[in-house]
């Protein structure tokens, strides 16, 4: 998050393709407080911009704007559960509540998990932090949680990769990068082989981890969580292409991982924009169709994210990254 950060503005989308992009699901966003990384907040990594919500109403309002303007027409957004309600309070359809683990927040507990589901505030167990918390997925105390979202069919995200440089001299003593290793998540899939779950920020940098886990376990998706916008572009999408190549294109799915900076909304869908090795159908499959299958959205809903999403003029091209590194990652 404090990277120096090479700061370039790169024209990227062409306007015919930002025409045609259609919708986009965003599933690594996150409901927090304005304040989650201080008062102020600090600047986004990649642009310096310094975030201009100096309220959690302000906060909500400009992602949903952000949201508005690049044509995201659905995110899950995960948070403390408090933080979770007031977003979903502010636009239900638009967002799915994420229950969420990470450096200050245990999740809650099972009783209370299960009536949030039922209640429909919440709709995905994640992202589950737990690389942050010193855990691994095999840890006893997450084990009920598994096993819960296998029983109630609720979609699991867990975190994994890195985090940001310095974690464990900062918030999370207990960080290691080798907890951040997907192959770690691999004994809780043959647990629980109905569990739906995906491995957020694609497991990266563990590209042949990852790469064997989707092989083996067909089930198991990603999300380019961060990866999009935060890391050098040209490292982004030796990665992407990676596991495109490796047959995964249809379960790569684009999530943010908007924090508090709503800009990195457009920064990271024109990180998948200047994706020169894909075609445009492999792009809407990532920005879109595959979220939309592994969410099993039905055929009125998809109808409707289209339509919404061509009432919509695009927004102009985003500044990304493009030079330095940088690895926020909640
Ligand atoms: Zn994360």
């Amino acid at each position: 998050m404090r990277l120096p950060a090479l700061v370039l503005a790169c024209l990227l989308a062409p306007s015919a393709w930002a025409q045609d992009r259609g919708p986009v699901i965003d599933m690594h966003l996150h409901a927090f407080g304005f304040d989650e990384y201080g008062n102020p907040p600090p600047p986004n990594e990649v642009t310096g911009e310094v975030p201009a919500a100096l309220s959690d109403a302000d906060a909500i309002r400009a992602t949903l704007a952000a949201m508005k303007a690049h044509r995201v027409v659905l995110a899950v957004a995960s948070g403390p559960l408090e933080d979770v309600q007031r977003w979903r309070n502010a636009a239900p359809q638009r967002l799915i509540g994420g229950a969420y683990a990470g450096p200050r927040n245990a999740l809650p507990d099972t009783g209370t998990l299960r009536e949030q589901v039922r209640t429909g505030q919440i709709g995905v167990i994640g992202e589950l932090g737990l690389q942050y918390r010193g855990q691994r997925a095999t840890d006893p105390e997450v084990a009920p949680y598994f096993a819960l979202a296998e029983a109630l069919d609720v979609p699991v995200a867990i975190h994994t990769g890195l985090g940001d440089a310095g974690t464990p001299y900062g918030c999370c003593p207990t960080f290691r990068t080798s907890l951040g290793n997907p192959q770690l998540v691999e004994d809780v899939l043959v647990r629980h082989p109905r569990m739906r779950a995906w491995l957020m920020h694609a497991g990266y940098p563990f590209l042949a981890e990852t790469k064997a886990l989707l092989y083996v376990y067909p089930q198991l998706y990603v999300d380019i969580g961060v990866l999009a916008w935060a890391l050098p572009r040209a490292e982004f999408h030796a990665y992407l292409q990676a596991l495109v190549d490796a047959g995964f294109g249809k379960r790569i799915m684009f999530g943010s991982d908007q924090m508090v900076w709503p800009e990195a909304i457009g920064q990271a869908i024109a990180g998948v924009d200047s994706a020169g090795f894909l075609t445009p159908a492999q792009k809407r499959d990532i920005l879109y169709n595959n979220a939309a299958g592994f969410l099993r959205l039905d055929r009125a809903t998809i109808d409707r994210h289209h339509r919404e999403a061509a009432e919509t003029a695009p927004a102009p091209a985003q500044a990304g990254a493009v030079g330095q590194a940088a690895g926020s990652t909640p």
